[in-house]
């Protein structure tokens, strides 16, 4: 028998990898509040509102600025809820129309976002050591599809083919993060239509990172779930079957819905979803 470095014998190597347990957050990682010019909830009802809908993780991503991070920060405190800094670094003058980068994991505010290249926005995002996902790339895919195989790019936002003819399906398979984020402004019933589930090794804000940089998330949107062959087999050993969601129990009864700040509009009826609520979330064994 062979030795090398002193271990004289593979048979007394392991015979298996030690056995990893992920704990399955539900995640969203695009959120805007009254920090947004378009946002209609402050940080506080963005946290209650995700919470009560039974998510672990929340994004606060508002345009330009991660001021309203502390305010949901706060208001998670007593939750156990996970809030992730960042911001939606969002570009407005002509050419760059709806041209957005989702920033993740970072604490100070992106210096510049007028008249620079999108690698300065990425390095300015790891700079911070953050991670940067392309926003609802199929808005405006004329502008970013010369970027589809940019090497600075973490990750992209997949979408609804239901609402666009762009298909984003190619990100499972590729070499990016994904991410089905809600983009939620004031859009109630998304909150029970979208989410992602993020397989985590430790249920902090360094663990989701590590989730996400490891293409350990898969993608839930109206029953169905989406992600990497990788990720969907994983999520299948933690959950038991990759169509979980689909079996879910029915939605609880409705929730009063808070009063919004500022416009007011018409929320008309919805429902929030409990299932995977915080601690409750499924923890198995995975070989
Ligand atoms: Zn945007
Ligand atoms: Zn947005």
């Amino acid at each position: 028998m062979l030795s090398l470095a002193g271990i004289t014998s593979p048979a007394s190597f392991p015979q298996s990898l030690p056995e990893r347990t992920y704990q399955v957050l539900k995640c969203n990682f695009h959120t805007h509040t009254t920090y947004s010019n378009d946002g209609i909830y402050t940080p506080t009802q963005t946290v209650n509102l995700f919470y009560d809908a039974g998510f672990d993780v929340l994004a606060i991503t508002d345009h330009n600025t991660n001021a309203g991070v502390s305010e949901a920060r706060a208001a998670s405190a007593d939750k156990g809820m996970i809030i992730i800094p960042g911001e939606e670094v969002s570009c407005y003058w002509s050419d760059w129309t709806n041209k957005h980068v989702v920033a993740l994991f970072t604490e100070k505010k992106i210096g510049q976002w007028q008249n620079i290249s999108v690698e300065t926005i990425f390095n300015d995002v790891h700079s911070q050591n953050g991670i940067g996902i392309i926003a609802h790339y199929w808005v405006t895919p004329e502008k970013w599809n010369p970027y589809l195989n940019a090497t600075y790019i973490d990750g992209w936002e997949v979408n609804n083919p239901k609402e666009s003819n762009i298909d984003t399906n190619w990100v499972y398979t590729s070499k990016y993060i994904y991410l089905r984020n809600q983009d939620f402004h004031s859009d109630l019933n998304s909150i029970t239509q979208y989410c992602n589930y993020v397989l985590v090794e430790n249920r902090t804000v360094e663990g989701v990172k590590d989730a996400l940089l490891n293409k350990r998330v898969v993608v839930y949107e109206n029953g169905e779930l989406y992600g990497s062959p990788y990720a969907l087999s994983l999520n299948l050993k933690n959950q038991g079957s990759i169509s979980t969601t689909k079996n879910l129990p029915p939605p609880s009864a409705p929730i009063a819905t808070p009063a919004p700040t500022s416009i007011p509009i018409l929320l008309g009826s919805f429902y929030f979803d409990k299932t995977s609520k915080n601690q409750n979330s499924p923890i198995v064994s995975v070989s």
